[in-house]
């Protein structure tokens, strides 16, 4: 490896070793090894979680970061999480694990790392058993989709562990490919105004399900969406008993193309003809999807409480106050279009709804985005 190939970048408090061509090119290239810079934000709001999750942990205090790459996320785990007291990064990319090893020793870490080159699922495998093999926390972040790899994701962790897991397959999980979607996550997206919640909660449920065939079960601590990833959290329990009610948290997300209705359906009150009540069109089915709530708003204060910088605490304060049991959102300007008025604002939105009784908050999926449990014709009626 010619070492003019390499830089050095600081990231929060660490120093990586990234290709010099990914800090200048528009996409950043998959050699001599990949490193993409504009995934910063997602790298710092993990180390706020893995903080906010470590804290908790008693015995066993390793981080497992299954595509390390260049060993961004793992070695700002080693020197940004201090509770954390081993980090195991594996790529099978020889190169970027070169500059991860060379990197943890410029920060003086590499007593507390251990890095591998290895197929990811013979990685995780390898950890599957007993609990000195396990992680404590087992990150998963590949290229595309991570359905492939959830199996061996959750067979790695610890009863009451964390898994993390980032899905960038974008266009499908947002409806482009919506038979892609299917046999992937096992649920229909919908191509619609609210898809990125959509997109997290059918993740969400690939991990539900897939838990419960393995006589585990999930609570999900956090999520975020991007236009580049869906990104989630969750704590994973060694429980058959909780594994037999997985099928309790997931449910389907009934959307009306025609004029706007959206509700939460349960397998067992699916409406059938599948019509919409306001105005009788067919109703497009979202799910299976992961129907009960996305953030743990303890969890997320202790997010909060480490001083993020301003981006990840705007995202932080907008999931503090969202109504997350609710699985879709509705946009202003969408309901100032459908009463031909000039744009409403959200905080007028919310006002006026909160004046007439229903629940209302902003959403992290969207600045231009609110919840509440009013319907569609409510909401237009209130508004107008
Ligand atoms: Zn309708």
């Amino acid at each position: 490896m010619p070492d003019q190939d390499f830089v050095e970048a600081i990231e929060g408090e660490t120093r990586l070793l990234v290709p010099r061509s990914s800090l200048s090119d528009k996409v950043p290239p998959k050699t001599p090894a990949f490193f993409n810079p504009s995934a910063r934000l997602n790298r710092s709001v993990s180390i706020l979680a893995y903080r906010a999750f470590a804290r908790q942990l008693s015995k066993e205090r390793t981080f497992a970061d299954s595509f390390t790459g260049v060993g961004a996320r793992a070695l700002r785990v080693a020197v940004e999480v201090p509770e954390i007291e081993h980090v195991y990064g594996n790529d099978l990319n020889p190169v970027a694990i070169d500059a991860a090893k060379k990197a943890a020793d410029l920060n003086s870490i590499a007593d507390r790392c251990t890095f591998s080159i290895a197929e990811v699922c013979k990685f995780l495998t390898d950890h599957a058993t007993g609990d000195g093999g396990r992680f404590a926390i087992v990150d998963l972040d590949p290229f595309g989709t991570p359905a492939k790899y959830i199996d061996c994701l959750l067979r790695a962790v610890l009863d009451e562990g964390l898994v993390s897991v980032t899905a960038t397959d974008n266009a499908v999980l947002c409806g482009i490919y919506p038979e892609v979607c299917s046999r992937r996550y096992y649920g229909k997206p919908l191509n619609n105004s609210y898809c990125n919640e959509i997109a997290v909660r059918l993740l969400l449920s690939l991990l539900a399900l897939t838990a419960s065939r393995l006589e585990l079960s999930i609570r999900p601590l956090f999520a975020h969406a991007n236009i580049h990833y869906f990104r989630v959290y969750a704590q994973v329990f060694v429980s058959s008993g909780s594994a037999n009610k997985a099928l309790d948290n997931v449910g389907y997300v009934m959307h009306c193309f025609h004029c706007g209705n959206r509700f939460l359906a349960r397998e067992s009150d699916l409406p059938c003809p599948v019509m919409c009540e306001l105005c009788g069109t067919k109703l497009s089915i979202g799910g299976q999807l992961w129907a009960k709530s996305l953030y743990d708003k303890e969890f997320v204060a202790r997010m909060v409480s480490f001083d993020p910088d301003r981006e990840c605490k705007k995202l932080l304060d907008l999931c503090a106050e969202e109504l997350d049991s609710i699985p879709y959102y509705f946009k202003a300007d969408e309901i100032s279009s459908m009463l031909k008025t000039n744009p409403v604002s959200i905080a007028k939105m919310l006002e006026v709804l909160k004046g007439a009784g229903f629940a209302a908050s902003r959403t992290a999926f969207n600045t231009g985005g609110f919840k509440t449990n009013a319907r569609i014709d409510q909401i237009l009626n209130v508004i107008k």
